[in-house]
């Protein structure tokens, strides 16, 4: 094993990492390094292994995860709240290592898998009740995941998946956002035929609230539109990108597409119109996107698209009408993050819960045809005591 120019070690299958772990097949590749499936010869199982690249900054990154995954581990004693396991870690040749529990596909591989037709209702909501176990306790913990997406989502079920391809006897490969390798998940295969569980990986880029490192988190599809603006940040960020994984599971598509920062904010806007003044008041990056009078600059995309503020909504763009999730969405994408649903409040939302849903707008509504109700009924009692 050596170093590539970029500071992954090279390896082969069958090559060990410290005597121990026997490489298999590679998992998955990004900016921080690989992960590859090991044979533990030590415990006789099958792992991943994260192997960080052999590069300061990734390094200085890879101890944070560390710390957060074994507080996050340590806090999770009985498997309850659905965020991947860390086992050990090590320097093997100047490189940070850490094992986890072996999970499955992950959820962009699997919505690939299975044509890009998204999952029905009900799979959304298990899995976003399994995540929101996960972000209650990170918000108990105070700790930001900052990279909520359906890559750092995965299937407990380690079957589901075979991503190496035959021929690749090494596991070089083009990095790039979304994962190069092809996994070999069977044609036939319908995921709304299945009931899985998932975890939540990946806390490669998560802090204390209180100790935030950077001004610009999370990964662009999924990011909260106080990143955008450069306002101050906090765990509520994790319940925007939450709302887009689950929107982007039920269709099959990110929600909020964007080729770039700009367009990421004009994807938002043309769904929710345009952001509170007290925001662009304050966001230091306000200037990027709009202009002097909190005018939108005007962009177009790619394919000479130009979206305004506004023109689309929630219930068109999912093709939903269920009343309970496109309420509990747009509980997540509130602009202002103190008034975004909190992971406790989601898990008391009839999304969640599976209670009759009563939209907030027809509560008066409502409450006056009880009373109304009860008038009436208090008015007749004299009767019908009468009649009998
Ligand atoms: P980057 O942030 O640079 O994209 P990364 O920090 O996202 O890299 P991870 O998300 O931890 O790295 O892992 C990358 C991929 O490896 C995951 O998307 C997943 O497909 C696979 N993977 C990670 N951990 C496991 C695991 N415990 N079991 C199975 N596969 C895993
Ligand atoms: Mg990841
Ligand atoms: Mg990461």
């Amino acid at each position: 094993g050596f170093d590539d120019s970029r500071g992954d070690l090279y390896l082969t299958r069958h090559d060990h990492v410290g005597y121990r772990y026997e490489i298999l097949s590679l998992l998955g590749k990004g900016s921080f390094g690989q992960v590859v499936k090991c044979y533990d010869h030590k415990t006789k199982a099958n792992i991943a292994l994260k192997i960080i690249r052999n590069k300061k900054r990734f390094e200085k990154q890879g101890v944070v995860e560390v710390n957060v995954l074994n507080k996050l581990t340590q806090e999770d004693p009985n498997e309850e709240y659905n965020l991947v396991h860390v086992l050990d870690h090590f320097y093997f040749r100047g490189h940070l290592c850490f094992s986890f529990e072996l999970l499955g596909t992950n959820l962009y591989e699997w919505l690939k898998a299975g044509g890009f037709t998204g999952v029905h209702l009900g799979v959304v909501k298990r899995f976003a009740t399994q995540m929101l176990q996960c972000l209650n306790l990170l918000h108990s913990l105070k700790i930001i995941h900052c990279d909520l997406k359906p890559e750092n989502v995965l299937l407990k079920d380690s079957r589901i998946l075979k991503p190496l391809s035959a021929d690749a006897n090494t596991y070089h490969s083009n990095s790039s956002s979304r994962s190069t390798f092809s996994s070999k998940i069977p044609p036939d295969f319908n995921p709304n035929n299945h009931i899985y569980d998932i975890k939540v990986i990946d806390f490669g880029s998560s802090c204390y609230e209180d100790e935030r490192l950077y001004t610009y988190v999370q990964s662009r599809f999924y990011r909260s539109p106080e990143i955008i603006l450069g306002l101050p940040y906090s765990m509520s960020i994790d319940m925007w990108s939450f709302g887009c994984v689950l929107a982007e599971l039920f269709t099959g598509y990110p929600i909020f597409p964007g080729e770039n920062e700009n367009e990421q904010l004009a994807c938002i806007m043309e769904i929710k119109g345009l952001p509170p003044s007290s925001l662009l008041a304050t966001g230091s990056r306000t200037r990027t996107f709009f202009d002097s009078n909190n005018t939108p600059r005007s962009i177009t995309n790619s394919k000479g698209k130009k979206r305004r503020p506004g023109s689309k909504t929630l219930s068109g763009v999912l093709r939903s009408t269920d009343m309970a999730f496109l309420d509990f969405l747009d509980k997540c994408f509130s602009w202002n993050p103190e008034q975004r649903i909190t992971p406790k409040e989601a898990l008391e939302h009839p999304f969640i819960t599976g209670q009759r849903f009563i939209p907030e707008s027809s509560d008066n509504i409502l409450r006056k045809a009880i009373q109304k109700q009860s008038q009436l009924e208090s008015e007749k009692k004299p009767l019908s005591g009468s009649s009998t």
